[in-house]
């Protein structure tokens, strides 16, 4: 029998952190939430009450079922609360080195059998694994954004990862109500592989001066049926994880069809992030979205 999951510990509290602690804490997982700061936690839960508000406005869930989940859920200010989670998951900020630090400072205080996941978007399970005391009980476990929302989470092993390992996060996913995918571990899975360089594209042909953001936008939403534009949905993934994909893409796989766009490297320069930032592609700062080019 697979090993049981049955406390969760979050470590990363940003758009995807919160959306991972709110899935847990609604399909009954007990759940902690760290950040670099005891505001950001509590920004963080102010955004999963304000968006299981809306679950409940909309139907999706019932008041009872709100009131319950937010129990759930709980501040680990610090790495120690994780003492006896079953598993903890890396969500932080889509760097190599900010992800090792947290994995080294996380490892001593962890059980020896509780497994250790990231969401990584990109970065190697393998060698993120090597850098723990656990490789075999380390996996990829990667949520698609909005979490809430979105019906398929990757499931990535390392070279190391055990059976049981693969096992218990499959057993803790279904959990959830989500639909896995399994994904070798290579850039970028299947989902980012897929989806960035296409992105990636769209600011080229914004760079060149093709089309401009609305009819960019328009022309794939139109001519593509795609939900939503792609730069659109670039603003919405966070233009700095936009870049680190297509940056691990471009070194991972060493092929120049992957070379970021200069103009995504640009906005990221100027702090333009998309959504979380205000401003990327459009400005959200005003009542509705405005272009920026
Ligand atoms: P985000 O910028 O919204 O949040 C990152 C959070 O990590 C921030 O709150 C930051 O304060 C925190 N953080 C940074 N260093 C930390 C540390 N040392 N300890 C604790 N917390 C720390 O980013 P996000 O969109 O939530 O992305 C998080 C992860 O999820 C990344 O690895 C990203 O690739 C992955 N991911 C993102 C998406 C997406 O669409 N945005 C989808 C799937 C996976």
């Amino acid at each position: 029998m697979a090993q049981s999951i049955r406390k969760v510990g979050v470590v990363g509290a940003g758009q995807m952190g919160n959306g991972i602690a709110h899935v847990c804490a609604l399909a009954g997982f007990p759940v902690l939430l760290n950040d670099t700061s005891p505001a950001r936690i509590k920004e963080a839960l102010a955004t999963i009450n304000g968006n299981m508000t809306r679950q409940v406005s909309k139907n999706i869930i019932t008041e009872d079922q709100r009131k319950a989940a937010l129990k759930n859920i709980g501040a680990a200010e610090k790495f120690e609360a994780f003492a006896d989670c079953d598993l903890v998951i890396e969500t932080a900020t889509e760097k190599e080195e900010v992800k090792r630090k947290i994995l080294a400072e996380l490892c001593p205080v962890l059980r020896p059998e509780a497994i250790l996941a990231t969401n990584t978007s990109s970065i190697s399970i393998t060698r993120l694994a090597a850098s723990t005391d656990r490789p075999e009980k380390f996996i990829g476990i990667h949520f698609m954004n909005p979490v809430p929302l979105m019906e398929l989470v990757e499931l990535i092993r390392g070279i190391a990862t055990a059976d049981g390992t693969f096992e218990a996060s499959k057993e803790f996913v279904k959990k959830l109500g989500k639909t896995i995918a399994v994904a070798e571990d290579f850039p970028a899975f299947i989902v980012n592989r897929i989806l960035l360089p296409m992105i990636n594209e769209a600011i080229y042909t914004l760079y060149e001066g093709v089309g401009n953001v609305e009819g960019i936008d328009t022309a794939m939403r139109l001519g593509a049926h795609h939900p939503m534009g792609p730069l659109e949905l670039a603003d919405f993934i966070g233009l700095d994880t936009c870049l680190s994909v297509m940056q691990v893409l471009h070194e991972g796989l060493a092929d120049s069809k992957y070379r970021p766009c200069p103009l995504l490297v640009k906005y990221v320069e100027a702090g333009w992030l998309g959504r979380k930032a205000q401003r990327g592609f459009y400005d959200y700062r005003g009542e509705k979205p405005v272009p920026t080019r």
